[in-house]
C-alpha cells in the first residue's frame, strides 16, 4: 500500500494578497509540466483571508495537484465568536484541509491538548481534513521527555477519534526548537519520533490504520535538507514554513517527495 504524501506550505500571517497570487503562480511554473507523483498532494496554506482567491486562481490555473487549507479554526460550529473562523466557511470555499495545533498557536494563543481535540473534531465535521502539530520544545528535548510529551499530545487530542477517522488525519511532528530557527533535526532525530509515532498509532488503532496514516516533519525543512529527510522511511513528505513562501525552494522541496 502506497500512504499518502503531502508536502505543505504555511505561510503564516505573510504576503499581501498581490504578492500570494505572484506566489502561486511562480510555484505553478516552477513546478512546470513534471508530473508529480499520483499519491503525491501538495497543499498551500495561506491567510485565511485569501483561501477563496487562491483556490479560485488554482482552479483557473488547471493545477489539480495543488489542494488549499487553513492554517486554523474556531471549535465552534456558527456563532457570536468575533474574528473566528469555522471550519464549514473553510470548506465553503473550497479548501481541503485545516493545520490544527501550530506550536506557535500553542504558545501564543495557549491552545491546550484539550481544544485542539474539539477543533479536530470540528475539522473532521466539516468534511475537511486535519494536519495536527505535535513536538517539544528544547527544554524537553534537553531532558529527554520529547516521547512523553508527543505522546501526551496525540494521546489527549487525537486518541478518542474512531479508527475510521484516521484516513482524514495527518501527523506533523515539528520539534519546537527547529521552527524558524534554521536548526533542523536530523534525518535520525526525525526518524526516530516519526516510527515512535507511527508505533504509538498501532498500539491504540492497529496496525492498518498506523501504517495507512501520513506523517510529515517541519522545522527549518528546506530545499537543501529536505531530500534526506524524505528518504526516511516514516516521514511522508513535510509542513513547510519559511521555505515556502519562496516558489523556487518550494518546488525543490515538492519535488524532493518522490
Ligand atoms: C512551521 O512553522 O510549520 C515551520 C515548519 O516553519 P519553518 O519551516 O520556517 O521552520
Amino acid at each position: 500500500m502506497t500512504r499518502q504524501k503531502i508536502v505543505a506550505g504555511n505561510w503564516k500571517m505573510n504576503k499581501t494578497l498581490l504578492e500570494a497570487t505572484q506566489l502561486t503562480v511562480e510555484l505553478h511554473e516552477a513546478l512546470g509540466e513534471t508530473s508529480l507523483p499520483p499519491h503525491l498532494q501538495v497543499v498551500l496554506c495561506p491567510p485565511a483571508l485569501y483561501l477563496e482567491k487562491i483556490k479560485s486562481l488554482l482552479t483557473l490555473l488547471h493545477a489539480d495537484h495543488l489542494a488549499v487549507g487553513a492554517q486554523n479554526c474556531h471549535q465552534a460550529a456558527n456563532g457570536a465568536y468575533t474574528g473566528e473562523i469555522a471550519a464549514d466557511m473553510i470548506a465553503s470555499v473550497g479548501a481541503q484541509y485545516v493545520i490544527i495545533g501550530h506550536s506557535e498557536r500553542r504558545a501564543y494563543y495557549a491552545e491546550t491538548n484539550d481544544l485542539l481535540r474539539d477543533k479536530t473534531t470540528a475539522v473532521l465535521k466539516a468534511g475537511l481534513r486535519v494536519i495536527f502539530c505535535c513536538g517539544e520544545n528544547l527544554d524537553e528535548r534537553e531532558a529527554n521527555r520529547h516521547t512523553q510529551v508527543v505522546a501526551q499530545q496525540l494521546r489527549e487530542s487525537l486518541f478518542d477519534l474512531e479508527a475510521a477517522q484516521w484516513q482524514h488525519i495527518a501527523i506533523a511532528y515539528e520539534p519546537v526548537w527547529a521552527i524558524g530557527t534554521g536548526k533542523t533535526a536530523s534525518p535520525d532525530q526525525a526518524q526516530a519520533m516519526h516510527q515512535f509515532i507511527r508505533q504509538l498509532i498501532g498500539e491504540q488503532y492497529g496496525k492498518a490504520v498506523a501504517e495507512q496514516t501520513t506523517l510529515l516533519y517541519g522545522g527549518s525543512c528546506n530545499a537543501a535538507n529536505a531530500d534526506e529527510l524524505f528518504a526516511c522511511p516514516d516521514i511522508d513528505g513535510g509542513l513547510i514554513g519559511g521555505a515556502s513562501l519562496k516558489a523556487k525552494d518550494f518546488s525543490t522541496i515538492i519535488r524532493a517527495m518522490k
